[in-house]
């Protein structure tokens, strides 16, 4: 029996989300039926508003950060049964391939499924959602912002029962990714020195594993008071408003040292951003691009004189580098120890049906996270 359900959905860039009804086929191999119950509201799904992250096929059914309960599962699942607690990774895992086999899981093969319009456990043409007539796309094979789910085995992380689903939404993307372009990629150090620019669901998140690093200064960088004064709650020590403001303060901070560590979350990464940002970075020091740039901007400010001379590394990072089946549970153990702060990072809860006003808050610098609560 096929499962009509509720999503928030996308006709085209630069338009408002519309709930939908969604018809969803019985799982087929290797994949899960998931009720919804916590949607993250990322940045993400903003860029897809506004064009930055062009995708191939609309309708588009948003949200790639969630967690929900098992309730049916299709032929040859073998992790999974009815009634498990999920996270949603919207990096596949296939445990397979070379980069998974190598400790690479967030560059898996599988990823370069995620923006086809058929589920990455099917043929093309084997269509699986449906509104109406028309066959609906999702985010990175999830399409959170919706009542039910339809997606691969690939994609969903086992996760302990008691846990809350506030949490087990969470660490699937914003903290992961944030914790893990600190922890993972800029590889901080007892001591360092780190410059989070941004700090927003994923910078907020980089803030907190540069402190758990050890880092000795965590300098957190955003034009929004309220968002410097949640950094200094989750591990930053100094606080400064823009790059400019940093750029006049930070030699004095750090003994003329700069920082070993930058990572760059801005809502939108710009090409401009690039040079001011090693500008804050030591000599021999990393600079970590986090956000997401418009897909079609090719360009960057980069004095290359003094990188080489400087000996700086520039490094990207999806999901923070890490290896999600790893990842998510170790997140969510430090959640239950106390050492990772997660229930402080929600800042508004919404019903679906309010999807848009989630997105206006977040455009009003009004959130950390919003979450879709679908209880
Ligand atoms: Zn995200
Ligand atoms: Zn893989």
């Amino acid at each position: 029996m096929p499962t009509t359900t509720r999503s928030a959905v996308l006709w085209n860039h630069n338009e408002d989300w519309k709930i939908e009804e969604v018809v969803l086929d019985d799982p087929g191999p290797g994949e899960v039926l998931v009720e919804m119950r916590v949607a993250g509201m990322c940045h993400s799904d903003e860029h897809v508003v506004q064009g930055d992250m062009l995708i191939p096929h609309f309708p588009f059914i948003g949200g790639h950060e969630g967690s929900g309960v098992v309730t049916q599962v299709g032929p040859g699942v073998n992790s999974l049964e009815v009634g498990d607690h999920v996270s949603m990774s919207f990096i596949p895992a296939c445990g397979r391939c070379k980069y998974c086999s190598t400790g690479r899981q967030s560059l898996c093969d599988e990823g370069a499924k995620l923006f086809d319009n058929q589920m990455m456990t099917r043929g093309l043409g084997d269509v699986s959602h449906t509104i109406g007539e028309t066959e609906a796309a999702r985010f990175a094979q999830l399409g959170t912002f919706s009542e039910h789910l339809l997606v691969s085995e690939s994609s969903l992380v086992k996760v302990e029962k008691d846990l809350p689903f506030d949490a087990v939404a969470l660490v699937s993307c914003g903290v992961a990714t944030g914790w893990g372009s600190a922890v993972h990629r800029a590889k901080v150090k007892p001591g360092d020195n780190v410059a989070v620019i941004g700090v927003g669901g994923v910078g907020i998140n980089a803030v907190q594993g540069a402190a758990m690093a050890g880092a000795k200064r965590v300098i957190a960088i955003d034009p929004v008071e309220f968002k410097r004064e949640k950094a200094m709650e989750m591990g930053a020590t100094h606080t400064y408003s823009s790059i400019e403001e940093a750029a006049l303060a930070v030699p004095e901070l750090t003994w003329g040292e700069m920082c070993d560590a930058v990572i760059l979350v801005p809502g939108v990464v710009t090409g401009d951003m690039v040079e001011p940002a090693l500008g804050l970075t030591a000599k021999g020091g990393t600079l970590v691009v986090t956000a997401i740039g418009n897909m079609m901007e090719g360009s960057a400010d980069l004095n290359l004189f003094f990188l080489s001379m400087m000996n700086k590394s520039i490094k990207g990072t999806v999901f923070g580098s890490g290896n999600p089946r790893a990842d998510i549970p170790a997140l969510l153990s430090m959640y239950r120890e106390g050492t990772l702060k997660l229930d402080e990072l929600v800042t508004n809860r919404y019903k679906l049906d309010d999807v848009n006003q989630g997105y206006q808050d977040l455009r009003d610098g009004k959130n950390v996270r919003g979450v879709i609560d679908f209880s």
